[in-house]
């Protein structure tokens, strides 16, 4: 059993002060207390920490190499893609744990707790299976295993390179699986889970409407009856456009017509929605997994968030690319991003909570939501998914509740989170993470392995 102490903490009745929260052995929270006196583990302003829904942790080595105009005069995803084709063909499983541990320590250290990983590498070079065809899941257990993060590994399934059924390309075949062979494959990954503590979870992905085919997307919620199902869904304009063309319906319509979208639906980006669409779509319970750094990155658009919130719709937060890996710039980048297309200020804020609050609320239940993992808040029962931020830095001083944690998302940024447990392994201490020495030196042989690739 643990203790920790904090001179102040948002529960789900609000702030509070001098909070004492007990943890008991398998990480869950066994009690809260207001008003108690200092014993354990000390803190300032303690917070539950959030998932992260949205992740491919290889990608993060790519940052900082996809920042050049290609041949095309109006760059765009597309080009950020093939670069993405030739950086998979030198990819080996060495490789991809060394980068998931270096995604995950990054995340712990920005106050996620938790890792949905939305996991599409699967095979060798040319698209054969590795020996155990679930080898690169594992890898991706075993960076867990080092770092502590809750995880909840996506096995995804991509079959098709296209709308009309095409196969996939020299770049995609390391991703494909038909569905027989997806499931054997999904087997193998739960299986790999196996030695992990109790919080992981699982679920699975359907890479997106392009990359399945109709018939099986269709019954995708029967085919895997349980834990949550994430999928990419209205991303990019070429996407609709190509849905559209073929299946004679806009992405969100289809997929609302067609799949059964409900709560235990994730659908990432949706920065390509109309009003209706937006509505429609949060209607359906379903979680808007929403990654602004990425989409600002990638030119995606912007997510219709004022909207979707009115319509009481859940959103989540993912690093999705990994291109930089940082839980206020996230909530920052959301914000900006209404307020500069609509010319407004405080525009997620309600009439009584502000912007920084609302939009941490927000991400706690959604993000627990679409995990399907009992977190999000401080109260006995859930896993002890928590960060503890400095507010005795010149960012956060004199501030306090709500004014506080504005300030760590306006004015500061993730070198404020001091401490961050998941389901109450203390994997953040000081700000940095336990391992982060062994973790950084693995990363960096592997860029160096990686070198002549790019
Ligand atoms: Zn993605």
């Amino acid at each position: 059993m643990k203790t920790i102490w904090a001179k102040s903490a948002l529960l789900p009745s609000g702030w509070a002060s001098d909070v004492r929260v007990d943890i008991d052995v398998d990480g869950r929270i066994s009690a809260v207390q207001s008003d108690a006196a200092a014993a354990g583990t000390t803190t300032d302003m303690l917070l539950p920490s959030p998932v992260n829904v949205h992740s491919h942790a290889f990608q993060r080595a790519m940052a900082g190499l996809t920042e050049r105009r290609g041949p095309n005069p109006s760059d765009s995803f597309w080009t950020w893609r093939q670069l993405m084709f030739r950086f998979l063909d030198r990819l080996n499983p060495d490789h991809v744990q060394a980068i998931t541990a270096f995604v995950q320590m990054e995340m712990l250290e920005a106050g996620y707790a938790t890792n949905a990983e939305f996991h599409y590498l699967h095979h060798q070079p040319g698209g054969v299976p590795y020996d155990n065809i679930a080898e690169m899941s594992s890898r991706v257990a075993a960076a867990a295993s080092q770092t502590g993060i809750g995880l909840c590994l996506l096995p995804v399934h991509y079959q098709f390179g296209g709308c009309d059924g095409r196969a996939l390309t020299d770049g995609q075949i390391r991703f494909g699986n038909d569905l027989e062979q997806f499931q054997t494959l999904h087997d193998g990954a739960i299986a790999s889970l196996s030695s992990l503590p109790t919080d992981t979870k699982h679920g699975v992905a359907p890479h997106s409407l392009r990359a399945v085919g109709v018939e099986t997307l269709k019954s995708y919620a029967t085919l895997f009856p349980t834990g949550p199902i994430h999928m990419h869904l209205a991303e990019q304009v070429l996407e609709v456009d190509e849905v559209q063309a073929y299946w004679d319906a806009r992405p969100v319509e289809w997929a609302l017509d067609n799949m059964g979208l409900d709560a235990r639906w994730c659908l990432i980006h949706g920065t390509q929605m109309t009003p209706s669409e937006t509505v429609r779509l949060a209607q359906s319970g379903a979680v808007a997994g929403l990654c602004p750094i990425t989409e600002s990155s990638l030119g995606d658009g912007i997510f219709d968030a004022v909207r979707w919130l009115d319509t009481n719709g859940k959103i989540a937060i993912g690093s999705d690319s990994n291109v930089r890996i940082a839980l206020s710039e996230e909530l920052r980048t959301l914000e900006y991003s209404q307020r500069l297309r609509d010319g407004t200020r405080a525009a997620l804020a309600t009439s009584e909570l502000s912007t920084g609050h609302r939009l941490f609320e927000e991400i706690l239940r959604g993000g627990a939501q679409a995990a399907q993992r009992q977190t999000g808040r401080l109260e006995a029962g859930h896993w002890a998914d928590m960060m503890a931020l400095d507010t005795d830095n010149e960012h956060m001083w004199g501030r306090s509740g709500d004014t506080a944690l504005d300030a760590w998302i306006f004015a500061g940024d993730d070198r404020l989170v001091r401490d961050v447990w998941s389901a109450g392994r203390h994997m953040v201490t000081g700000g940095e993470h336990v391992a982060r020495k062994a973790i950084i030196a693995a990363y960096k042989r592997t860029i160096d392995d990686l070198k002549e690739a790019l």
